[in-house]
Order: C-alpha cells, then structure tokens, then sequence
C-alpha cells in the first residue's frame, strides 16, 4: 500500500479507445476545504463531491486560463454549493451554509436532504470565446454524482458514469475520491455492456481511494476493461485571489456603488468567498478606484 503525499488525475484509455475514464483522488483538497471554511460534515461531503467533480473537469480543459464553474442550487437548507477549476487543476469552491447539520437516517450523510432537488446543476466554461459555454440540467437526486451524470448525459450528449465519495470522521476527511466513465462515439455493444457490468464496482470510490490510493485504484475498479493511464496531473486547492482583481471587481461596480461605500462606509473590506482572505480598503484608496472607474 502506497501512501500519496499529492492529489491526483488520472486520464484512461479504457477498451482501446472505445471508453475513457477520469479518476482523482481528492483528499488533500477537500480537507483543505473543511480547513478553511470549517465545513460541517455534511457540508464536507457535499462541497468536496462537487470540487471532485469540478476538478475532473477542469482536467478535460485544453486551453491557458480556461475555467469550468460548476453551481448547485437545489433549494436545501445548504444554500448554494459552488466550485470552480482551471486547466491546472487547480479548484476552489464554498457553501452557502458551511455549519448545516441534519439528522442521518442511514449509513450515510443525507447529503441529497441537505442540497435539496428542487433545482438545478449549472456548469460554465470560460474558454475565452465571445460568450462562455453554460450547460444546464435539473437536478436528479441532489446527491452530486448523479447531478454531474445527467449533465454530461443530457448537456454534452456523453453518456457517463460518476461516481463521486467523501469519506469524513469528525476531525478530518479520511479520504476523497472520484471516477468519471464515458462512452466513446462508435463504441461496439460489447464494450457498452461491459462498462454496465462494473458499473456496481465504481460505486465506493472513496473506500477504494482509502485502501488503494490513485494509482491502486486503476487496476481494482477498471482492471476489466483494459485501462491504459494516457496522462497523470496534480491537482490542489488553491485560491488565485489578489489584492489587484478585488480592486478590478470593485470597479466593475460602477461609480455609484463606489460613491456610496466612500460616502456612507469611509472604506470597504471585502473578504473572499473562497478562501476568506479579507481585503480592506481606505477611505482615500476607494477614491483612487473611482478615478480609475470614471
Ligand atoms: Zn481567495
């Protein structure tokens, strides 16, 4: 047994070209998230299957500086669950309400109760176009793996299989991990069905993660279908937030806005939502901001 010091994705070729597979494992980044935010366990389980998800997305971006964001918002008492990625793997999210706490009926968190389903899965690609790619679906279950397979289903037209898991005790995430299965144009019926027949195996992925680690896991959850690992990436947590694009978010605003934080406030203090980071601005540093904006 290997002991991973990293976070990391891997690209499969399964069945010879005919099937693909993504697999993280994601630890490290979902405890630095419940780190941060002071995530509740569910809110743990709920933000860490989507910064799995988003991170696996962002792995599939090709070009410098492309984003992908991915926003749940189910009408559960969780609020809105948000995560985004670059082409680095780099990922970083938050949750409307990071304390909440529901009483389990089962062996597992009632992650689906706290996000709700009454509404959907957003997921918007920056790729520098005109306009950025937005892709919408209605949430199937608000359990997040089954969210992200409809969308790749019925938004990208890829048949897919996800299968996302957080494994969390009170102090610390045990493990994290995802797996994501497409089905390739021209794939025989064959190999269709044999994507079907594992599909039961995919189901524990952060047991497996647990266990297995990155590397162990290709051969335990995909040892049936021929998996070649094509390309191996790190990903991370990281928040890419600085003094000068708050000061270009602050501008945006519009002079009335400006105006009125001078007038009223004397200043302004904005803290980042992603890392908590707070950024305070003078009385006479606003005024300079308004300038640049008028
Ligand atoms: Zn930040």
């Amino acid at each position: 047994m290997s002991i991973s010091t990293t976070d990391g994705i891997l690209h499969i070729s399964l069945m010879n070209g005919q099937a693909r597979a993504i697999l993280i494992e994601s630890t490290r980044m979902v405890q630095q998230a419940k780190t941060i935010h002071g995530l509740s366990k569910i809110a743990t389980a709920a933000l860490g299957r989507t910064l799995t998800a988003t991170a696996m997305m962002g792995s599939m971006l090709k070009g410098r500086d492309e984003s992908v964001t991915a926003s749940i918002k189910g009408g559960g008492p969780i609020g809105t669950v948000l995560a985004v990625a670059n082409e680095k793997c780099e990922v970083k999210g938050y949750v409307g309400n990071p304390a909440i706490d529901l009483p389990r009926t089962g062996k597992k968190l009632p992650v689906g109760a706290a996000v709700g389903k009454e509404g959907r899965l957003t997921v918007i690609k920056d790729m520098h176009m005109k306009e950025p790619y937005v892709g919408q679906v209605n949430l199937v279950s608000g359990e997040i793996a089954e969210d992200f397979a409809m969308y790749f289903t019925a938004s990208e037209q890829t048949p897919s299989l996800v299968s996302l898991g957080v494994l969390v005790s009170d102090e610390r995430v045990e493990s994290a991990g995802g797996l994501i299965v497409q089905v390739m144009p021209g794939a025989s019926e064959a190999a269709i069905q044999s994507i079907e027949l594992s599909a039961g195996m995919f189901m524990d992925i952060s047991g497996t993660m647990k266990e297995y680690h990155l590397d162990g896991a290709v051969n335990q959850l995909l040892m049936h279908l021929e998996p070649q690992v094509l390309e191996r990436r790190e990903t991370c947590y990281r928040c890419d937030c600085s003094r000068q694009r708050v000061e270009r978010a602050l501008i945006t605003l519009g002079r009335d806005e400006l105006n009125d934080m001078i007038e009223t406030q004397h200043g302004a203090q904005v803290d980042c939502h992603f890392c908590n980071k707070r950024y305070t601005f003078t009385e006479g540093e606003l005024r300079a901001l308004l300038e640049a904006a008028t």
